[in-house]
């Protein structure tokens, strides 16, 4: 102890004020814990990146992007509009104002439920205190009766590659651009590479997209990413797979691809590579909690690390998925309050903002067999969906993964228009333990994309109504 450290005691600590960390300081109140919340940027952080830099900002463009897109498409069915115009300019203010009227709903809430929120960075001293250490240089040291982690993630960068903000951009710096670059060129074809290729490539920016591995969202079944591969070439988007960025001199990105080594013209370079757990600068070490390699923290299932320290969102296991920190947070400080609670969903929705969308909650077919299930994946095309059908036939379909034994459906795989609405109903199908027959007997508002759980469930059950023989989809 450092000699004159005075420790403030506190009852329930939390670091960070993401999607995680308000909904534990949310919980804790209402469970009666005295709750001092603590973020680097204080009031103003609330919401953490997926508000202020992810989720919410990126949606936002995906949907002015993809609103053009689709006064495009109407121009078949006789819609003409003149002069669309695009200022990335004014979208930014209206970004502003929707993030900070959302930031100020979260600062309402903390306070109504009376949570402090103190700016600054917390680390840890020993197993039971924390220092924060304010922008001023100012340290205050707090003993914690229970402490929550939820300090979130940050980009990866490429060691080779690195930012610097101009011409080399993370997804925060994408998405704070003033100005539409003529080209760009983003290394990585995951989530974000896939999102924010897709909108660019809508709003007219020539996008090139170089994956590491041989497809785009490897790590999604493959038939649901084929359409969304298809669309973004149909956008313009060149995509170069098995490839990595060697080099970039400004104009000119150097791209090492199984043919050869290519040159390909950008103004600008957007690395999105993965996100690496904000664990290495908290002082774990001085509370004697160590990291997986990954830099991810092993928690217990009701996400305990100590008998005073919780951890949970990004820097846990799992997909770094906003809704899965604030779904751990609830049982977190749950679990710090004497509750005998556990962290274990049948079912994550992850949803990618793509075109189409794709959706995914619960198991594949092929992890379904790997738990020793007899699972069976039934198909069916967006092609049998009226409402397709009137938004003009869009691709896509929906699988249904039953145990054949049970009936239980256990996965629900989804890529088409509103795939991220959709979804839901697969989540609480797959949680509630629904079988197809429960499914195919629940009725469906017509004409409605939502039809397509009454069509896959039917088809499922072996007399689908919608679906002839011979278009059937794979149902093994
Ligand atoms: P990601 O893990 O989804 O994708 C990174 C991709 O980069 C992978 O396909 C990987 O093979 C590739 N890659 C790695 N190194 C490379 C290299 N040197 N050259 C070329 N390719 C390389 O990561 P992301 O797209 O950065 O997104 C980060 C995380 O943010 C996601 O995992 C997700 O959890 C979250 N996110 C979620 C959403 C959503 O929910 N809709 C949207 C955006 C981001």
């Amino acid at each position: 102890m450092v000699v004159g450290e005075i420790a403030e005691q506190v009852d329930l600590l939390i670091a960070g004020g993401g999607p995680g960390g308000y909904a534990a300081a949310i919980r804790g109140a209402q469970l009666g814990r005295s709750v001092l919340l603590v973020d680097r940027d204080g009031e103003t952080g609330l919401g953490g990146a997926c508000l202020h830099v992810g989720c919410i900002p990126s949606k936002s463009l995906i949907e002015v992007a993809d609103t053009i897109e689709e006064l495009k498409h109407w121009r078949k069915a006789g819609l003409s509009v003149q002069g669309t115009r695009f200022e990335l300019s004014e979208w930014q203010e209206r970004r502003k104002t929707v993030v900070d009227g959302l930031a100020s709903g979260i600062r309402q809430l903390l306070r109504n439920a009376g949570v402090t929120v103190l700016a600054g960075e917390l680390r840890l001293t020993r197993p039971d205190r924390a220092v924060v250490e304010t922008a001023t240089g100012q340290a205050q040291f707090f003993d914690f009766e229970h402490l929550v982690l939820a300090t979130g993630s940050r980009a990866s960068a490429l060691r080779d590659l690195p930012r610097d903000g101009v011409h080399v951009l993370d997804s925060t710096d994408a998405l704070n651009l003033d100005v539409l670059p003529a080209s760009v060129v983003v290394v990585g074809g995951g989530y974000i590479g896939v999102e924010l290729g897709t909108a660019f490539s809508k709003l007219g920016v020539q996008v090139t997209i170089v994956e590491a591995e041989q497809r785009l969202l490897p790590a999604i079944d493959e038939n649901l990413v084929r359409p969304v591969s298809a669309r973004l070439s149909e956008l313009g988007a060149s995509i170069l797979t098995h490839s990595e960025v060697i080099g970039f001199d400004g104009e000119t990105v150097k791209v090492s691809t199984p043919q050869g080594e290519t040159g390909v013209s950008a103004d600008k370079v957007v690395v999105a590579v993965g996100r690496t757990p904000n664990t290495d600068d908290i002082g774990l070490d001085l509370a004697g909690i160590v990291t997986l390699a990954t830099g991810l923290l092993d928690v217990a299932p009701n996400r305990s690390l100590t008998n005073k320290i919780a951890a949970i969102g990004d820097i846990t296991p799992g997909p770094a998925l906003a809704h899965k920190a604030t779904a751990e947070a609830l049982v977190a400080v749950a679990a710090q309050t004497g509750q005998q609670v556990r962290f274990d969903p049948l079912a994550i929705p992850v949803v990618i903002f793509s075109d189409p969308q794709i959706a995914s909650a619960g198991l594949s077919q092929a992890e379904a067999q790997a738990q020793g299930l007899d699972a069976t994946a039934t198909i069916v095309p967006l092609s049998t969906s009226g409402r397709a059908a009137l938004a003009g036939g869009r691709s896509g379909s929906m699988q249904m993964v039953v145990d054949r034994l049970t009936r239980v459906v256990v996965g629900v795989h989804i890529v088409g228009p509103v795939a991220s609405e959709l979804i839901a109903e697969g989540v609480v199908a797959i949680e509630m333990g629904a079988t197809a027959q429960d499914l195919a007997s629940c009725i469906r508002p017509h004409p409605t994309f939502s039809e397509q759980f009454s069509e896959v469930a039917h088809l499922a059950e072996g007399f689908p109504v919608n679906v002839m023989e011979a278009r059937r989809g794979k149902s093994a």
